[in-house]
C-alpha cells in the first residue's frame, strides 16, 4: 500500500489542469540558493536551465511518514520540504550539504526526470544522491555527500552513466605502512605502562585488567568516548598517523555501536569509527547531524574481538577491519589535537587490547616512544550521531 502510494505520488505525472499559472516560480528565499546552484551546475553540463522563466515551487510543509521532501508532478513542478527537518539540520555542521543534497534529489526528480536508484558502488557508498523510497535491508539514507563525493554526486546526477571515482574501489591506493609505533598498549598487566588508563571502580565505571585486556564495564545511560590524551610534542592529529585497536564489547542490542575515537581535545568535535553486531560501519564525526553513511561489511566479526584501524594520510582517513582495507574519507577535524581511544555504548562492557599509536618518520625529527607519564586521560559523553536521514 505504501508502495503504490508512493509510486502514484513520485513518479505519475500529476498535470494539474487550467488551476494556475504553468510557470509560476515561487521558492522560499531559504531554497533560492540551491536553485540557483542547480542551474549552475547543469550549465557547466551543457544543460540550460531558466526556472525563473519555466517555472517552479518549493514550499515548507509538514510532511508525513518521515519524508523530508517530496516532488509532485505538477505543471509547474511542485516541491515540498519538509519545515521540521530542514529545521534539524540547519543547526549542525554540513547543514549546506545536507540541504543541497536534498533540494537536488527533489529537482532530479521533477527537473531532470530522475527515479530512485539504490544500488551501491564497490565501497559499500550509496551510487547515487537519487537513493530513497524502499528501504534496501533496512538501510538508512545516510549518503556521505561531503567533498570530494559531492563532486561525483553531482555529476552523477546530471549524467547517471557516471563512473565510479577512484577512491570507491576496495583496492589501497596508498601506501599506509610507513608508520612508527609510538605507544602501545598490551594490558598484559596492572601497572600503568601497560594500561594508559587508569583502573578501578566508581559509580559511573569499572576499569580493569581481564584476561590481559583493558575492561570497561559502563554504567553510564548514554554513549561514552573514553580517550588518552598524549602530550603534543609526541603525536598531532594535524598529521599523519596510525591508530590501532581490538575491541570485543558486550552490549544490550546487536544495533549497539562501539569503535575507536579520536579528537583535537575533549570538548571540540571527535570523530569516530563505530561497528555493531549487525556488520555495521559508522564512520562520522560528532558535529555532523549523524554518521556519514552506514556500510555493510561482511569482515566485521559478529561475535568476538575486531580489529579497527585508521590510519590518517594527507587529510584523508584510511579504514581498516580485521587487516582489511574497507573505506576512505576525508577527515573533518582540523586544528592540534592528540586525544585517542574509544567508545562503549551505554551500559555495555568493551574489552581493548593492543591499542597502537604511530606517526610517520621523518628524517628532522627524532621519534621518542610515548613515556606513560605524558598520557592523561578523559571521559567524554558522545552526542548519539545516530540519526537515520529522512526519505525523500
Ligand atoms: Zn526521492
Amino acid at each position: 500500500m505504501k508502495l503504490s502510494l508512493y509510486i502514484f505520488i513520485l513518479f505519475i505525472p500529476l498535470f494539474v489542469a487550467s488551476c494556475g499559472d504553468p510557470n509560476e516560480y515561487r521558492v522560499e528565499p531559504v531554497f533560492a540558493e540551491y536553485v540557483k546552484r542547480f542551474e549552475t551546475e547543469a550549465a557547466k553540463r551543457g544543460k540550460d536551465y531558466k526556472l525563473q522563466t519555466e517555472g517552479l515551487i518549493i514550499e515548507f510543509a509538514k510532511l508525513k511518514n518521515d519524508q523530508a521532501g517530496l516532488c509532485h508532478y505538477e505543471n509547474p513542478i511542485r516541491i515540498e520540504i519538509d519545515s521540521v527537518y530542514w529545521k534539524k539540520i540547519s543547526v549542525v555542521a554540513g547543514a549546506d550539504y545536507m540541504k543541497e543534497n536534498l533540494i537536488f534529489h527533489e529537482m532530479g526528480h521533477g527537473i531532470l526526470g530522475r527515479k530512485h536508484i539504490n544500488s551501491t558502488l564497490e565501497n559499500g557508498d550509496w551510487k547515487s544522491m537519487m537513493c530513497g523510497g524502499d528501504k534496501v535491508d533496512n538501510r538508512p539514507w545516510n549518503i556521505n555527500y561531503r567533498r570530494e563525493r559531492r563532486n561525483y554526486y553531482v555529476d552523477e546526477l546530471f549524467t547517471e552513466s557516471t563512473s565510479a571515482p577512484l577512491y570507491t574501489t576496495t583496492e589501497l591506493l596508498v601506501d599506509t605502512s610507513n608508520f612508527t609505533q609510538r605507544l602501545w598498549l598490551t594490558f598484559n598487566t596492572g601497572s600503568k605502562s601497560d594500561t594508559g588508563w587508569e583502573l578501578g571502580t566508581n559509580s559511573n565505571y569499572t576499569a580493569e585488567i581481564d584476561n590481559s585486556q583493558l575492561k570497561f564495564s559502563s554504567k553510564f545511560t548514554s554513549s561514552y568516548g573514553i580517550l588518552l590524551a598524549v602530550q603534543n610534542d609526541y603525536i598531532n592529529i594535524k598529521s599523519d598517523f596510525s591508530f590501532e585497536m581490538e575491541i570485543d564489547a558486550k552490549t544490550t542490542a546487536n544495533t549497539d555501536q562501539y569503535g575507536m575515537v579520536f579528537a583535537v581535545n575533549t570538548k571540540d568535535t571527535t570523530e569516530y569509527f563505530k561497528i555493531n553486531r549487525e556488520q555495521n560501519m559508522y564512520p562520522g564525526n560528532s558535529k555532523w547531524y549523524s554518521y556519514y553513511t552506514q556500510l555493510k561489511k561482511a569482515t566485521i566479526n559478529k561475535t568476538g574481538k575486531n580489529k579497527l584501524k585508521v590510519v590518517k594520510i594527507a587529510g584523508i582517513i584510511y579504514y581498516f577491519i580485521n587487516n582489511v582495507y574497507v573505506y576512505q574519507t576525508e577527515v573533518e577535524l582540523f586544528g592540534y589535537g592528540n586525544n585517542f581511544g574509544f567508545i562503549v555504548p551505554a551500559e555495555a562492557t568493551v574489552w581493548i587490547d593492543n591499542l597502537k599509536i604511530g606517526t610517520k618518520s621523518s628524517s628532522n625529527t627524532t621519534l621518542k616512544t610515548i613515556s606513560i607519564k605524558d598520557i592523561t586521560f578523559s571521559i567524554v559523553k558522545m552526542k548519539d550521531n545516530n540519526e537515520s536521514i529522512s526519505d525523500k
